[in-house]
């Protein structure tokens, strides 16, 4: 019950911060997942602690300080709104945010909501037990700390467990290297430098232009070419921001009803979504549609037509256009085609977004390796050698992505009821039942797991759906007396089998993405998020609510015998 929920053990600080005792709920991460949610359970009147591995609070945008680092939803949408106030008070200074401006804002969130006291830095989660006597977790971390709480909380985040390459020799270089998921909080200078850049993704498309205008020579090896849109970033305007503002809420409740969970232009009638197919229109009308969308720039690109994702024939038409771009902006026509993607549909990978990315390519001190034609033997103490080449260089950046959806989840040892190991459960993949909970797991949750939306999404949009869906579940829990929940294996297969059938009516199944997991040698390649959309996925976690939490088995508190919610 709101405000009035009963505490099981004072929790209580021990030397230097460290959490003991028992709490209501603890939290894994800081980022805006985890920091919304502490909000929120506040407002509960619960106890919560957050454990968070970074020294401060912004999860993604604290560790992710390479250059060119921004946000690719506009930044009057990738921000909060569950307070008027913050939303109304926040001035963004550019269309699509850099990181330290988007840092900033949780550094904001942090301070204004006076969180902090309530989190413990630089400390990491390894392990998360249910205790089937107790029904409690016991959390344990690599600072010794030892707290149990009722339920456990995995803010963990999507996109948080860097991954090095597994290249011959990787540790035998002799001089710096940086990956852009760790970067140094001191920045770095490639002033003068040779540098090489291994990856040519989301990531990678925004550093290298930035690391071009610095460095001396810049290599650049790309195995897989990328689709990137430009961004057309541009400094905020009172013109732009003051419509924004005024309607604020009723634009924010209209993007939680779209797909992506973004309104492409708040102004349009269809709010930039075109309702029609590719293959409706004649060529010349889909140049044009397409040529003001390039023109618009952003991932509204993909929204150019409604079957650009599922329908082959209209999203070849996308993918040539954006490779005859890539002919037209790139001089040297040999570099052209190396740059065009052409084995898998556009968006089919996360699409990119950058800022002069194909057009560095036409700076003399910045050269183009084909990993299709000619792999990485070894990274040496001097550089990379290829098939067919050796490359010095004074610095190496690894821009190689992440163990993406799962890989943070699995680097802490869980375990549920009769000692069962998530990593065991999901060794062929994530089973979750709304992306929320697994089976077996009672009161243990994610936001934004495998099986919602995520990364398919405003990330933000979708992290305070989830949080309210799971404050209204505590508070029912509480409301009535209920100890733990989970759901049934039913329910959680029934869920599973959705995700899957709706991502193979895509074509998102024929990329090698880390969606599919296929970045990482050995990981199951299943489709990972659920591509329902946003405003349906919405609506279905409402209605397992409004059905008395449909799925969900709760357990009231001195009682031993599961009572099915329904
Ligand atoms: P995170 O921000 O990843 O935070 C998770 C936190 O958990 C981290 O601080 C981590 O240190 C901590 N943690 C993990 N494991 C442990 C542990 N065992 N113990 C203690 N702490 C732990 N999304 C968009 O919607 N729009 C964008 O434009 C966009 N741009 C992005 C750009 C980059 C470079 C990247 C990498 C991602 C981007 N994303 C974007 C996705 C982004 O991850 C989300 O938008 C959002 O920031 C995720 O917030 P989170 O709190 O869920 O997770
Ligand atoms: P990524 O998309 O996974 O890209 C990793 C790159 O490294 C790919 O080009 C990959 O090639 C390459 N690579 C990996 N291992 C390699 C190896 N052994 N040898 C050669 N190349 C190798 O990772 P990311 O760029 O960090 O982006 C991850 C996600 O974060 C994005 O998709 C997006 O969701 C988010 N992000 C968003 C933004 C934004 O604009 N807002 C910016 C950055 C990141 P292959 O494709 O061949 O595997």
């Amino acid at each position: 019950m709101p405000g009035t929920a009963t505490r099981e053990g004072a929790p209580s600080t021990a030397q230097s911060g460290q959490a003991v005792g028992e709490f209501d709920v603890v939290i894994v991460g800081a980022g805006f997942a985890g920091m919304y949610l502490l909000h929120r359970l506040r407002g509960l009147g619960l106890t919560a602690r957050i454990f968070e591995a970074a020294t401060g609070v912004g999860g993604t945008w604290y560790w992710n300080r390479y250059p060119g680092a921004r946000c690719d939803v506009e930044s009057m949408q990738y921000s909060h709104s569950f307070s008027k106030e913050l939303q109304q008070e926040w001035h963004w200074s550019e269309r699509f945010a850099a990181q330290p401006e988007i840092l900033a804002y949780a550094n904001h969130i942090a301070d204004r909501f006076d969180l902090r006291r309530d989190i413990q830095f630089e400390t990491r989660v390894t392990a998360a037990h249910f205790d089937e006597k107790t029904r409690r977790w016991h959390v344990t971390t690599d600072r010794g700390n030892r707290v149990t709480a009722q339920h456990c909380v995995m803010a963990t985040g999507c996109l948080s467990t860097a991954r090095l390459p597994d290249i011959p020799g990787r540790e035998t270089f002799a001089g710096p290297t940086y990956h852009t998921g760790y970067w140094p909080h001191e920045g770095v200078d490639f002033t003068g430098k040779r540098v090489g850049v291994i990856g040519t993704g989301s990531s990678a498309i925004q550093a290298i232009p930035v690391i071009a205008a610095q460095a001396a020579e810049l290599t650049v090896f790309q195995r897989t070419p990328n689709y990137s849109i430009p961004s057309r970033n541009r400094p905020m305007t009172p013109d732009y921001e003051g419509p924004w503002k005024a309607q604020y809420d009723a634009r924010r409740a209209k993007a939680r009803t779209m797909r992506t969970g973004i309104l492409y232009d708040a102004t349009d009638a269809n709010y930039g979504v075109n309702d029609v197919s590719a293959m409706d229109v004649s060529p010349e009308e889909r140049r044009r549609v397409y040529e003001k969308r390039w023109a618009t720039g952003g991932t509204s690109f993909m929204a150019a037509f409604n079957d650009l994702i599922t329908n082959q024939a209209s999203n070849d038409t996308a993918s040539e256009f954006v490779r005859s771009k890539i002919r037209e902006i790139v001089k040297d026509p040999a570099t052209a085609e190396i740059l065009c993607p052409t084995d898998y549909p556009i968006g089919t990978k996360r699409i990119c977004v950058d800022t002069n990315y194909f057009e560095t390519y036409n700076q003399p001190n910045v050269k183009l390796v084909d990993l299709k034609a000619t792999p990485i033997e070894a990274i040496t103490p001097t550089g990379v050698k290829t098939t067919s080449a050796t490359f010095d260089f004074d610095a190496i950046v690894f821009a190689t992505g992440f163990d993406a959806m799962t890989g943070a989840l699995a680097a802490i040892d869980i375990r549920g009821r009769d000692g069962l190991a998530l990593v065991d459960k999901w060794e062929g993949g994530p089973q979750t039942y709304l992306g929320l909970m697994s089976a077996g797991m009672p009161n243990l949750f994610m936001i934004t797991g495998p099986g919602s939306p995520s990364v398919l999404s405003n990330m933000i949009v979708s992290i305070e759906q989830h949080v309210d869906w799971m404050i209204d579940l505590i508070a029912h829990m509480r409301t009535n007396g209920i100890d733990t929940v989970e759901p049934t294996a039913e329910a959680e297969g029934n869920w599973g089998q959705h995700v899957n059938e709706a991502g193979h009516r895509t074509l998102y199944v024929k990329a090698a993405s880390w969606y599919m997991g296929a970045n990482i040698p050995g990981k199951p390649r299943v489709f990972m998020p659920y591509i329902g959309g946003v405003g349906v996925y919405r609506q279905e976690c409402d209605a397992v609510a409004a059905n008395g939490y449909e799925g969900l088995v709760m357990t009231p508190r001195n009682a031993r015998a599961a009572v099915a919610a329904e």
